[in-house]
């Protein structure tokens, strides 16, 4: 078998360069075909995190999980695990006033500043001072300590946006999204991210106000996205930022010119002058809506303890609000990500189908929240239904481009573990090669719900259909034009055959983890197994391709 697929694979990359990959069984492209149609149908209304379109979604998606012969894995014996959600908005607009050199401003919500509201304190009157903090990042490995020296204890952050140049592009994106953790950790009461380039990026001065605000809180009160200490969340108006660094040792205008430097720390931090009074009220609506897990039970007797997760969001974002009447209101999400959910249960199928079942057991996992925050895949990484440390890898699936045939991918988070080499194998199998991140700005590799396990210390990949054979094109107008728009729906001109090669690819790869004699392991001295899974058994550095 071995040598076979080896000269499988010589041949199959022969292709590669011809553009023309090896097509996928016919019958496999009409089931990720019909999975699609079903779940981005208009009828299921843009599957919104605890809406009915997504209760039936799930539905579904369980009734396809019995179909192919999994066993529930949910809670109570059932196939779902209810994520518990609050969502919080404001009963009136919060009221704040900011002290500036003895003056009190008065901050409209939504115009000169946006709170963001609270899903663990209904009530919130704080009263803060401000330090702001450069970059905002701490990190030993890269001797980054914006934190030096300042004292954060009972104030806001204030951090630029943005990294030091040359930082790997998934280490970036980790630590960009981990700076208002970093805030936390230092005694901070709120944190504020501005942009290092005026109107640019994310974050302030975009202000928005108003927009609810949606998180888990399990039963001992814990949140999934506001870290613990933190009260005070906002986003300011290019105005309001400038107005904290008045009376500072140096302007807002120079700070940023300071961080447009390549090669450089970011600026230093120092205290600032101003305070910020708030008197804010929560609104809270708690509601339910499902994970779905189903489970492969693995055949040998010993590794049948360990899972490999595979897993794709279900949700994505609902009916558009603000629809001029007539307009496409419906965020069918077709390629985000009832694509990604579809290929998934294609690749429960590829497994079932096969004689013998894999070592390890297979769970797989429909998300709920991930267009809110990764938050279904968040929440079960922190209640998971088997034990946490019996998890020795996943695989995400997530919004694969399916308009052309691919004939690479990146592989986000693979080349931390020997998953990487796993990867390139499989690939090699179909003709597939693997790229590096060819748009690390989009940081994707923190924008999936993989990212939420690679935090738990768990070895995990997302593959992104790649930039070759007219990849890059397409994916840069679709990123520009459809992306989180009621036009990612089923009028596009989908490539079914794409579709059912995707669910192979992460099936092998998925197989290769769950039959290999030892489990996925990070690399030695890779950064995140060292930051998240100290302990954790190691493969030496080199074995990653
Ligand atoms: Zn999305």
């Amino acid at each position: 078998m071995r040598l076979i697929s080896a000269i499988t694979l010589l041949l199959a990359s022969a292709s590669v360069h011809a553009a023309t990959p090896a097509p996928a069984d016919p019958a496999s492209i009409q089931r990720v075909r019909a999975d699609v149609e079903f779940l981005a149908t208009d009828r299921l209304e843009g599957r919104d995190t605890g809406s009915r379109g997504y209760a039936i979604a799930a539905d579904y998606v369980a009734s396809q999980f019995r179909a192919i012969g999994l066993e529930p894995a949910g809670e109570n014996g059932g196939w779902f695990q209810q994520v518990p959600f609050r969502r919080a908005s404001f009963d009136r607009p919060p009221v704040m006033t900011l002290t500036v050199g003895g003056r009190r401003i008065s901050l409209q919500q939504g115009k000169d500043a946006a709170l963001r509201p609270s899903v663990t304190d209904k009530v919130r009157r704080n009263s803060a001072g401000f330090v702001f903090v450069g970059y905002g990042l701490k990190d030993a490995r890269y001797r980054l300590d914006d934190y030096r020296g300042l004292d954060l204890r009972g104030k806001i952050a204030v951090a630029l946006s943005g990294a030091p140049k040359g930082l790997p592009s998934e280490i970036e994106a980790h630590l960009n999204a981990s700076k208002d953790r970093m805030a936390a950790e230092a005694g901070a009461v709120g944190f504020i991210e501005i942009a290092r380039k005026p109107g640019s990026g994310r974050v302030t001065p975009v202000v928005r106000g108003g927009r609810p605000l949606i998180d888990w809180v399990d039963s001992s009160g814990r949140a999934g996205s506001t870290p613990p200490g933190i009260k005070l969340q906002l986003s300011l108006s290019e105005e309001t930022a400038a107005r904290l660094f008045e009376g500072a040792p140096r302007s807002l205008a120079s700070v940023r010119s300071d961080a447009k430097e390549d090669g450089k720390a970011g600026p230093r931090g120092f205290a600032l002058r101003p305070t910020l009074a708030v008197d804010a009220e929560n609104k809270w609506e708690d509601f339910t809506s499902p994970e779905v897990i189903g489970l492969l039970k693995g055949s040998d007797p010993s590794l049948a303890a360990e899972h490999v997760v595979l897993m794709g969001h279900l949700d994505h974002l609902g009916i558009k609000a603000d629809a001029k009447p007539g307009e496409d209101a419906i965020y069918n999400g077709a390629l985000d990500n009832a694509a990604g959910v579809a290929t998934m249960l294609e690749a429960a199928r590829l497994f079932a189908a096969q004689p013998v079942r894999p070592k390890r057991s297979v769970m797989f996992i429909a998300n709920t929240g991930e267009e809110r925050g990764l938050l279904g895949a968040d929440y079960y990484a922190n209640h998971p239904t088997v034990p946490a440390a019996s998890i020795v890898g996943l695989v995400d699936l997530d919004m694969p481009l399916l308009l052309y045939p691919f004939t690479d991918v990146t592989a986000f988070g693979a080349d931390h573990s020997t998953v990487g080499a796993i990867v390139a194998q499989a690939g090699a199998s179909m003709g597939i090669s693997v790229s590096p991140d060819p748009m690390p700005e989009e940081a994707i590799f923190t924008r999936s719900d993989h990212y939420q396990f690679v935090r738990r210390g768990v070895p995990a990949v997302l593959l992104m259909t790649g930039h070759a054979n007219g990849g890059k094109d397409i994916w840069n107008s679709w990123l520009g034009k459809i992306y989180h728009s009621p036009q990612d729906d089923l009028t596009q001109k989908i490539d079914w055959d794409a579709g059912a090669r995707y669910a192979d690819l992460n099936y092998r790869i998925a197989r290769a983890m769950a039959d290999a004699p030892v489990r996925p392991m990070w690399l030695q001295g890779d950064y995140f197994g060292d930051l998240f899974d100290p302990k954790g058994p190691r493969a030496p550095a080199n074995s990653a391709r």
